[in-house]
């Protein structure tokens, strides 16, 4: 959940505990303890909290910590006194419902929510275990021929343990939903990702497209921008393929700081890159390139080498498919190749 929503709820409970406490403090008939001990506490308790809550925003976690050891002390503390107050042992065992369990399975609830996993099994556990002690020592030791409150009191409390028990397997399972979101989540990424250059890599390249065919349908207007590193394979059979390896990081990082954040730049296989700009024509399309094709050129890369690289420019028409954009920009390229490399070419020849 997140923060600020948090605390609104909490500041909600906040209010509506106060009023209940208020209405529990002044009714006639309700047990005189919880009347005068605890209802005033955890009054007193919400005041603070909801204080809390309203000028330091940012401690909600110690509102969870402290609520969770206030609620559990001031009514395990109840318990305890009612049980001692109560005149003989039935009207101690009947002072502990339904408040006293309600509030043992509310810690269940409570430490399940507010605690990872092992520290809710165990504050969740502590509750009941407190409990037992308590009440077998009220009860114990039975008469003969008397009810066996004891007994009861283990039995009732069962309850509250195999509730425990269940908050912790939803715990569980919940935890592990989120371990393999989390694992989908690195799967897809590593899915979409370049190993070398950390550029997204074709199959998110061809997303992107799609992405801006529904755009373009929309009314926007996109540039596709494909380029081809110059002579490459000459790198790589002079320097060595662990130089080459460097020069497409390194062309990955000069176009990176070189473009918008909106474009979508990414590896399209070997030594060719492909960059989707949104919302550009062709002329903002072509400026994008020549930039790119400048500061490629510019750039002095590992062992002192120039590189330079040749660019086809397209636009999504109307009628474009992502396949047919893809081969018009791959054409293009190929006539900037054809006409000598280092080049910008927007128009194919006329046939
Ligand atoms: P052109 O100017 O016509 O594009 O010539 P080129 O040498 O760049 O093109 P060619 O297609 O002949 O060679 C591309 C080379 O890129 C061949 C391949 O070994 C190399 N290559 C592809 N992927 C990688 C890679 O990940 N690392 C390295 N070091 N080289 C790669
Ligand atoms: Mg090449
Ligand atoms: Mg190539």
């Amino acid at each position: 959940m997140q923060g600020q929503v948090r605390r609104r709820v909490y500041l909600a409970i906040c209010l509506l505990g106060l009023l209940g406490c208020a209405w529990q403090i002044a009714r006639p008939g309700g047990q005189q303890l919880e009347r005068t001990v605890s209802f005033p506490l955890l009054a007193l308790f919400l005041l603070g909290a909801g204080a809390l809550l309203v000028w330091w925003p940012s401690r909600v976690r110690w509102v969870e910590v402290g609520g969770f050891v206030v609620l559990a002390v001031v009514w395990l503390t109840t318990m305890a006194l009612q049980l001692a107050a109560a005149p003989d042992d039935a009207a101690a065992w009947a002072s502990l419902f339904p408040g006293v369990f309600a509030n043992l399975c509310l810690l269940v609830v409570l430490a399940h929510l507010w605690f990872d996993v092992r520290w809710a099994v165990v504050a969740s556990l502590a509750g009941p275990a407190i409990a037992l002690v308590v009440g077998t020592v009220r009860f114990l030791p039975v008469e003969p021929g008397m009810r066996n409150y004891a007994l009861d009191l283990a039995g009732a409390l069962g309850y509250v343990v195999v509730l425990a028990m269940l908050a912790f397997l939803m715990a569980r399972s919940k935890e592990a939903l989120a371990l393999s979101r989390a694992e989908a989540a690195r799967l897809r990424e590593l899915a979409h990702t370049d190993v070398l250059t950390g550029l997204p890599n074709r199959r998110s390249l061809i997303d992107a497209l799609h992405t801006a065919v529904q755009d373009r349908r929309a009314g926007g207007s996109t540039a596709v921008v494909l380029f081809d590193l110059d002579h490459f394979k000459a790198v790589n059979d002079r320097y060595g393929h662990d130089v080459g390896d460097l020069v497409l990081q390194e062309v990955a990082d000069v176009v990176l700081s070189s473009l918008r954040p909106d474009a979508v730049f990414g590896r399209w296989g070997g030594e060719e890159f492909l960059v989707v700009v949104p919302r550009a024509d062709l002329e903002a399309g072509v400026a994008v390139a020549e930039r790119l094709r400048r500061d490629i050129a510019a750039r002095g890369f590992p062992g002192g080498l120039a590189m330079t690289a040749s660019f086809g420019v397209s636009v999504l028409s109307d009628a474009d498919s992502v396949d047919a954009v893809l081969l018009r920009a791959d054409r293009l390229l190929y006539v900037a190749k054809e006409a000598g490399r280092d080049l910008v070419v927007t128009r194919l020849p006329r046939p």
